[in-house]
């Protein structure tokens, strides 16, 4: 299978291009930029650090997607209704990681799907969606006698919280209890907060250091207590998931696909 990157020369790109590289079954078909980039026409390889593929940077996005299977995006809103139409007119699947996508650019995405097989994540980590699927599951077998709190790090930069991806695990874990999460989220607490109210989901933000990103939920009631945890230390991570996906869309009908699709999980 031949995978093309778009905005090759970003750091995700860059991390694609080694994944690409380091995966079974797929060869790099090249990787293209926003015209006018520093990086335009260097090779793929130095771009790494490693050794010259004979394959340049190029500001050409047609010619990409016409020699690719599947072509994986992590560049900027902006482009995405751009690579999702040229997906459309060389058939090809796309794998979408660009984040903070508006109405518009979704809507772009949902018509691309009607002709070829998209799969977009806002987290393509497979450890991160494995453990969206084992919270579900384990809030689907313990009821409420067992207390859901989310405990979450990162690095001291950060500037929201809880992360994007504690609210995710809080959603499925209140989707396996089939509870709705706005009424049973308790995102502070602080002072004389009373006992916990049964069925609560409670979150706890801890911020410091270069923590890249540390999410665990755990299940407690009296006499036991289970801990699902996951520790990203490094990007790398959601350019592997992203790369799994585009392999993943090999034969697959046209439609719109998440990393839950990609994993199996129901
Ligand atoms: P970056 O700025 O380092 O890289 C983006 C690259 O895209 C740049 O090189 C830029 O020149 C290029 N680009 C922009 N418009 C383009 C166009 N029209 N054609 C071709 N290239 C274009 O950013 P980054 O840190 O690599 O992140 C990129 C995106 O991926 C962001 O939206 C980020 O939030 C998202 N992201 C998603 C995940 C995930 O798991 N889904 C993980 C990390 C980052």
């Amino acid at each position: 299978m031949k995978i093309g990157i778009v905005g090759a020369a970003g750091r995700m790109g860059r991390m694609l291009i080694e994944a690409v590289l380091a995966a079974k079954g797929c060869e790099l078909a090249g990787g293209s930029e926003q015209p006018g980039h520093a990086a335009m026409g260097d090779d793929l390889g130095a771009l790494i650090g490693a050794k010259p593929l004979g394959l340049k940077i190029g500001d050409d996005a047609k010619a990409l997607f016409a020699r690719s299977d599947a072509v994986i995006d992590f560049t900027a809103p902006a482009a995405v209704p751009v690579h999702a139409k040229l997906a459309v007119e060389r058939k090809v699947a796309l794998v979408i990681g660009t984040t903070g996508l508006a109405p518009a650019h979704l809507e772009a995405l949902a018509a691309a799907a009607k002709t070829v097989a998209v799969v977009r994540s806002a987290n393509f980590s497979i450890g991160v969606n494995l453990l969206l699927g084992l919270t579900r599951q384990a809030a689907r077998v313990l009821d409420e006698s067992y207390d859901v709190e989310i405990l979450e790090m990162h690095h001291r930069h950060k500037v929201d919280a809880p992360s994007g991806t504690a609210l995710a695990l809080g959603e499925a874990a209140a989707e396996g209890r089939q509870a709705e999460l706005a009424k049973v989220s308790q995102r502070v607490r602080d002072g004389h907060t009373g006992p916990r109210r049964s069925g609560d989901i409670g979150f706890a933000t801890l911020r410091g250091g270069d923590v890249v990103g540390e999410h665990a939920v755990i299940f407690a009631t009296e006499g036991e207590r289970i801990e699902l945890a996951h520790k990203a230390s490094t990007r790398a991570i959601f350019a592997k998931g992203a790369v799994r996906a585009a392999l993943w869309t090999q034969g697959r009908k046209p439609g719109l696909y998440s990393m839950r699709d990609v994993l199996g999980f129901v």
